[in-house]
C-alpha cells in the first residue's frame, strides 16, 4: 500500500525507461521535470527491502538548457546538484532480489521478463508522469495505464502504476461485475490460463457483492513465476493501485496448484478494495491487513475452498503464532500498526485476523445474524471511496466498527488497548472448544450447542 507524498500533486515527470542490457539485467532513465530542482532522491526502503538507491549507478543532472550540473551522492538514492536541475539520466541494475519473499515488491528483469514499477524507477515524488518504454524486440507489456496517441504512458499516480514485460506475455480481458480486468501470465503452469482466471473472476464477484461495489473501472492480475528457484508452494504478492502481481512457484499438480493459489489470491485480490480503493491515510495494517485475513477465510469458505474446519483450524494456527509473538501484548494493533516494518508485523495479521473473527461473531450474535463484519465493509464503501477528502484511517474504520457493533467496548478492548487476548472464553460463547497440546492449538464445534449457537456457526459455514 502506498501513500502520495505529501506536495507531489504539482510534480510532472517526462521519462524513458529502457532495457539496456538483459545480461547483466539494467535499464537506462532519462527524466524530466517541469520545475528545477537541487534535490534528487529515489525510493531506498520499501515493504521491509532496504537499499534499493544501491542499485542506481551512473547519475548525470542537466538543466533546461541541456548544461550539465554538478551532483553529489549523499545517501544511496538521495543526491544534491550544484544548482537547480530539471534533467536526469542514470542506470538501474535490475537483478531480482535474492528473496522470493522480495520479489512482488520491487522492479526486476531476467532474460526472458520483469516487472517495471515506476515507484522504485523513477526520482520522487513521481505523481504524474508521461512514460516511454523502450523493450527489447517482441517484448510485450501489461498494464492498467493508458498509452496516448504520442505512445506513451499517462500515469496518473506514477508510485501506484506497475507494467508487466515480457517476450512471452499472454493477456486476456474479459469484464467481471462490470470491472475491466486484464489477465496476464507467462511461463507454464500446471493448470490452464482459464482455470486461474475462473478463480479469480468468482473471487473477485464475490468481493463485489460483499463490499457493494467493484473498486475500480479496471484492474490488471499478473500471475508470473518466480525469476528465481523456488518450491511449489511458495508465493509473493503485492496489490499496488489496480494491479494485482502475484508470483508462485510451479506445482506438477493441476488441483493442487489452483488450491495452493484460491485462498492467497481471495487475500490479494480484496487489496483492489481494502486499502487501495479506500480514501482513507495512515498506518492501520491492523484492518487491511488482519482483518483482511480473516475475510479471505471467510471468502474461501463461502466459495467452497476452505471447509468450516479449514477456517477454524487457520484461527487456531493465527492463536499460535500470536503466542509466539515476541512483542505479543506490548503494543496495542492500532500501535502495533504504526511500527509494522519495525517488528510487530507478525502481530497484525495474527492478532489482526482473531479480533476480526471475535468481531464477526459478537456482531453476528448479538444481532441474531443481522449484521455481521460484512456491514462494516459496505459501511466503509458508502463513506469512503476514493475521490472524497482523506481522513485518518484508524478513526474512520473504528467509527465504522462501533456504529455497526453499537457500541465503542469492542474496538477499546481490543484494538486501542494493549490488552492480552484470551481466546478460550471468547469462542466458549460461540459454542467453539478450543484446546492446546504443548505448543499447538485445536479449535472445534463443541459437542452440544444451543440453538443459537448451532444457527450463528451455519453462518460461517458449519453444517
Ligand atoms: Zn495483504
Amino acid at each position: 500500500m502506498l501513500s502520495a507524498s505529501p506536495g507531489a500533486q504539482g510534480q510532472s515527470i517526462n521519462a524513458r525507461i529502457s532495457v539496456v542490457s538483459l545480461t547483466p539485467p539494467r535499464v537506462r532513465v532519462e527524466a524530466e521535470r517541469a520545475q528545477g530542482a537541487k534535490a534528487w532522491s529515489f525510493r531506498n526502503a520499501y515493504a521491509g527491502i532496504i537499499g534499493l538507491g544501491e542499485r542506481i549507478e551512473n547519475v548525470s543532472l542537466s538543466d533546461a538548457q541541456g548544461v550539465e550540473v554538478a551532483a553529489r551522492k549523499l545517501a544511496p538514492g538521495e543526491y544534491e546538484a550544484a544548482r537547480e536541475a530539471t534533467k536526469i539520466r542514470y542506470e538501474l541494475k535490475l537483478d531480482p532480489p535474492r528473496d522470493t519473499n522480495d520479489t512482488a515488491h520491487v522492479s526486476w528483469l531476467t532474460t526472458t521478463r520483469g516487472v517495471l514499477m515506476p515507484g522504485d524507477l523513477l526520482p520522487l515524488p513521481a505523481a504524474r508522469a508521461k512514460l516511454n518504454l523502450t523493450l527489447p524486440d517482441n517484448w510485450k507489456v501489461a498494464t492498467v495505464e493508458t498509452i496516448n496517441g504520442g505512445g506513451q504512458y499517462e500515469l496518473e499516480d506514477a508510485e501506484s502504476s506497475v507494467f508487466f514485460v515480457g517476450a512471452d506475455l499472454r493477456t486476456t480481458q474479459t469484464s467481471v461485475s462490470g470491472m475491466e480486468l486484464t489477465f496476464a501470465t507467462a511461463g507454464e503452469w500446471a493448470f490452464a490460463d482459464e482455470d486461474v482466471l475462473g478463480v479469480v473472476r468468482d473471487i473477485i464477484k464475490e468481493h463485489a457483492r460483499i463490499n457493494g461495489s467493484i473498486p475500480r473501472k479496471k484492474a490488471l492480475f499478473m500471475l508470473a513465476p518466480f525469476p528465481q528457484t523456488s518450491d511449489a508452494t511458495r508465493w509473493s504478492a503485492e496489490t499496488r493501485g489496480g494491479t494485482v502481481f502475484f508470483l508462485s512457484g510451479r506445482s506438477t499438480s493441476k488441483a493442487a496448484g489452483l488450491a495452493r493459489l484460491s485462498v492467497p489470491l481471495a487475500h490479494e485480490l480484496l487489496h483492489l478494495w481494502i486499502p487501495n480503493a479506500l480514501a482513507l491515510s495512515g498506518d492501520y495494517a491492523w484492518f487491511y491487513e488482519g482483518f483482511t485475513v480473516y475475510q479471505s477465510t471467510r471468502v474461501s469458505v463461502e466459495l467452497g475452498y476452505l471447509t468450516f474446519q479449514d477456517s477454524l483450524d487457520s484461527l487456531a494456527r493465527a492463536y499460535d503464532n500470536y503466542l509466539a509473538q515476541r512483542e505479543q501484548d506490548k503494543y496495542s494493533l492500532v500501535e502495533a500498526s504504526a511500527r509494522r516494518w519495525g517488528g510487530s508485523g507478525g502481530l497484525i495479521y495474527h492478532k489482526g485476523m482473531l479480533v476480526a473473527a471475535l468481531y464477526d461473531l459478537t456482531v453476528r450474535q448479538s444481532s441474531r445474524g443481522k449484521r455481521s463484519l460484512d456491514d462494516v465493509y459496505r459501511a466503509l464503501f458508502r463513506q469512503h471511496r476514493t475521490g472524497v477528502e482523506r481522513r485518518e484511517g484508524n478513526a474512520a474504520v473504528i467509527a465504522a466498527l462501533n456504529s455497526v457493533d453499537g457500541g465503542s467496548d469492542f474496538s477499546k478492548r481490543y484494538l486501542e488497548s494493549a490488552s492480552p487476548l484470551d481466546l478460550t472464553a471468547a469462542l466458549d460463547t460461540f459454542g467453539l472448544k478450543m484446546r492446546r497440546n504443548g505448543a499447538r492449538t485445536q479449535i472445534n464445534v463443541a459437542d452440544s450447542l444451543s440453538r443459537a449457537q448451532r444457527d450463528l456457526l451455519r453462518q460461517m459455514g458449519y453444517n
